[in-house]
């Protein structure tokens, strides 16, 4: 007993692959943050649907009709969908390939397909909508 050497537990220290557990848990749940949550169906706390398919659009409820980073308002041929990219489909509910965000033409090439605005900065600013 006496001069043992106190257990990894008591100095705090959390074993490698329970930081692994933890930090894909807190991934998860920043992605539910952002896009919703898988296991209510993804819907409002009042239940309401927060995702609606348009066509062949995965699209957010209440925002497609202004760009999502500056609000421009919808006028004919000011904005465009643009698609979630490849590589962000794990932002996309169930990996959806068709999730889209409305921007203006601007805030679509000049931003977003240039790589300036990331998926999860659209995701984030959805929120004016
Ligand atoms: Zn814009």
């Amino acid at each position: 007993m006496g001069g043992a050497e106190p257990s990894l537990a008591e100095l705090g220290v959390v074993p490698r692959t329970m930081r692994g557990v933890y930090s894909v848990n807190m991934q998860k749940s920043r992605i539910r943050e952002l896009i919703g949550d898988e296991r209510r169906g993804f819907t409002n706390p009042d239940g309401s649907p927060m995702y609606e398919r348009v066509k062949h659009h995965l699209r957010r409820v209440g925002t497609t009709n202004h760009c999502i980073v500056c609000g421009m308002p919808d006028l004919p041929a000011v904005l465009a969908f643009a698609h979630i990219h490849f590589d962000d489909l794990h932002l996309s509910p169930r990996n959806d390939p068709t999730r889209v965000f409305r921007l203006c033409w601007h805030h679509h090439h000049g931003c977003y397909d240039q790589g300036y605005i990331s998926t999860v900065e659209l995701l984030e600013t959805r929120r004016l909508g």
